[in-house]
């Protein structure tokens, strides 16, 4: 692990934290041990929040190799009883992934409008799944720290260097920064593959984890594991519980987005945050999530 003073997204001196823990499922898969704290530092530079210590590489390595794999799922399980196998498989079943796609496709079509995309890299894209059907006869690319094999007709490519010295015209990166222990590096590896004029679609999640719904859902799981894992639930039975460092290690807001993209003097096209998914509930409209995006070009 690695420990900061400073944001590590604008790097102004961080002046406030909170007490956190880790969850006790990435503890055993990352360094197979037992929960320990951590803190939740909040910058009043950039609006960004993040765990800290962070992640190093290997770690992340460790965390995401064969990601929501059968051995992935079983001991996620038996940490947390509501992962099952059901669930894990819900996570990228075609019906959410369609809703990602479908989403993705009218936040970026108005900007993609009269331009050849011949060519697009997923960034962390798993298995290709977002980018599968995105753009007709596009070639598409994947590069994965999970390693899983790609969708048929998505090349798989294997290391951050095969992505080097490829014509580009698009590259996303959806939902992976907030899993990152160095949120910049992976944005400077990003514009290290990528040419000049390539597009850059990034987006991630604008969450905080002091938020309601947060709150809820992890008093909701205290309460689970209380009955069914009474060992667990009594070690996580703290205020620190609140913030707990789970697979979201960053929590952004659209200021810390736009830091990271201006940082490295690419032009912003177009950003913007889009519902994730919303129902009405009688007067009420309610919203499962919000995303935050920025789509620029490398200069
Ligand atoms: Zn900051």
């Amino acid at each position: 692990m690695q420990s900061v003073s400073n944001c590590v997204i604008c790097h102004a001196p961080i002046s406030k934290s909170s007490a956190g823990v880790i969850a006790p499922f990435l503890a055993r898969r990352v360094w197979n041990a037992s929960s320990f704290p951590v803190k939740l530092m909040h910058c009043e530079g950039c609006g960004f929040k993040f765990f800290n210590p962070r992640l190093d590489g290997d770690e992340e390595k460790r965390l995401y190799a064969d990601y929501r794999s059968e051995e992935y799922q079983k001991l996620r399980q038996s940490y947390e009883p509501w992962y099952s196998k059901s669930f894990n498989e819900g996570l990228s079943a075609a019906t959410g992934m369609k809703v990602r796609k479908d989403t993705l496709r009218r936040v970026l079509s108005p900007h993609l409008a009269g331009l050849q995309i011949r060519t697009i890299l997923d960034f962390g894209g798993n298995r290709g799944e977002l980018i599968e059907d995105l753009i007709p006869n596009a070639e598409r690319y994947v590069f994965d720290i999970s390693n899983l094999e790609t969708l048929p007709g998505i090349g798989h490519l294997r290391g951050k260097e095969d992505c080097k010295g490829r014509p580009w015209d698009l590259v996303i990166c959806s939902n992976v920064l907030e899993h990152v222990g160095d949120p910049q590096r992976t944005m400077e590896e990003i514009s290290e593959i990528s040419n000049m004029g390539t597009l850059i679609f990034i987006e991630v999640p604008q969450e905080s984890p002091a938020g309601l719904k947060n709150i809820a859902k992890r008093l909701t799981q205290l309460a689970i594991l209380m009955v069914t894992r009474p060992s667990i639930g009594l070690r996580l039975f703290r205020p620190a519980l609140i913030y707990l460092m789970h697979e979201h290690v960053n929590f952004f807001c659209p200021k810390a987005l736009r830091h990271l993209v201006n940082a490295l003097h690419w032009e912003i096209v177009a950003d913007g945050q889009y519902d994730i998914s919303s129902y009405k509930f009688g007067i009420y409209r309610v919203t499962s999530g919000t995303m935050t995006w920025c789509l620029a070009r490398k200069p």
